[in-house]
């Protein structure tokens, strides 16, 4: 059973505490690696270390971004190992072995599919960030600018700036409470969320014109194969956004965004507006997520994986009226 108490307990006689987040990581995976660092380095006595695999340059203002081990150094066993907005023990990549190794190792996340793999798990379902989750757990009095600002930072980026259906009136209050801290709303909000790179607009662009939309405009899907992300040499957070945008098409219900990885190897990222709930898709293939965003690897041509992809949304939409493709 989680409890809060004992979680601080076990921290504060620890003497090495490791935390991560997931692979190709995110605006709230970030954020809640560096708040947890920030607010136990402030706190505690323990040495700290976080892992992140990638760390893109909007972020660098966020304190403790210095501080990330991007190389995954074994450093030998921790007490307490914190794996954080991460979904399943595979996709925290070369951290689940430190995870493994450790002494008591807790998960904290907001994952509809995750299943719980660390000893202690605490998954909130109906949060919308895990910034969301960790600020509940944190003492506000003991919560300075630092923390403040990466937990703003998570809770922007997962409701798409209080925009997306996982936002309640909790977030609302939680967004809130960590104003008062003296977060730079506007500076979090535009500099790392809608500011994109030339790149990134290209990208998007690209993707926009090259989309097509089928079941009757209820789908819109674009894709990446490797020749175009090599020729653009782009990094994971070159597409921030893309999918966003893709499903704000007036009376697209599913937007699916396929980048290649490997040869024949897709990495799909899925959103939905209201009724199809792409959890449940992403998790038949190994991955996962939340109701209206989730993800998963499929192999084969693009053909093939827009065929296995329609074929479950129309099981959960009911069949489309013939037409094919359009574009
Ligand atoms: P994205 O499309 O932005 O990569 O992911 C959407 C959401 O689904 C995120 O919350 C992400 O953590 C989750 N997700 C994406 N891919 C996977 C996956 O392969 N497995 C699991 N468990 N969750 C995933
Ligand atoms: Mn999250």
């Amino acid at each position: 059973m989680f409890d809060k108490e004992i979680m601080w307990q076990s921290v504060s006689e620890a003497a090495r505490v490791g935390i991560a987040g997931h692979i190709r990581p995110d605006g709230d995976c970030i954020g809640s690696c560096l708040a947890m660092y920030n607010y136990i380095t402030e706190n505690y006595g323990c040495s700290v270390t976080v892992y992140i695999e990638e760390l893109p340059e909007k972020y660098g203002f966020l304190a403790g971004s210095d501080s990330i081990d991007l190389s995954f150094k074994d450093t030998g066993n921790f007490d307490v190992f914190f794996a954080l907005d991460c979904g399943d023990e595979e996709r925290l990549g070369k951290a689940a072995k430190f995870m493994k190794k450790a002494v008591h190792s807790y998960c904290i996340d907001h994952h509809k599919t995750n299943t719980g793999y660390a000893h202690e798990n605490l998954i909130v379902h109906d949060a919308a960030a895990t910034a969301e989750v960790l600020y509940d757990l944190m003492d506000p009095a003991r919560i300075s600018k630092n923390v403040a600002e990466c937990l703003y930072l998570g809770i922007v980026h997962d409701t798409g700036v209080f925009k997306h259906s996982n936002t309640t009136k909790h977030t609302m209050e939680t967004a809130g409470a960590l104003l008062t801290y003296g977060v730079s709303s506007a500076r979090i909000i535009d500099g790392t969320f809608y500011e994109k790179t030339y790149l990134q607009n290209q990208i998007l662009g690209r993707c926009l014109m090259e989309s097509i939309l089928c079941m009757d405009g209820k789908v819109i899907i674009s894709s990446l194969d490797r020749k175009v992300q090599m020729l653009y040499g782009l990094v994971s957070s070159d597409t921030d956004g893309v999918i966003d945008q893709l499903r704000e098409t007036k009376g697209v219900e599913v937007a699916i965004l396929l980048k290649e990885m490997n040869p024949r190897v897709w990495r799909v990222s899925m959103r939905s507006q209201e009724e199809v709930n792409v959890a449940t898709i992403c998790s038949k293939f190994g991955g996962g997520g939340h109701i209206r965003a989730a993800g998963c690897m499929l192999n084969g041509s693009v053909h093939d994986v827009i065929n296995t992809l329609t074929r479950e949304i129309e099981m959960q939409l009911g069949p489309h009226t013939p037409g094919g493709i359009e574009n």
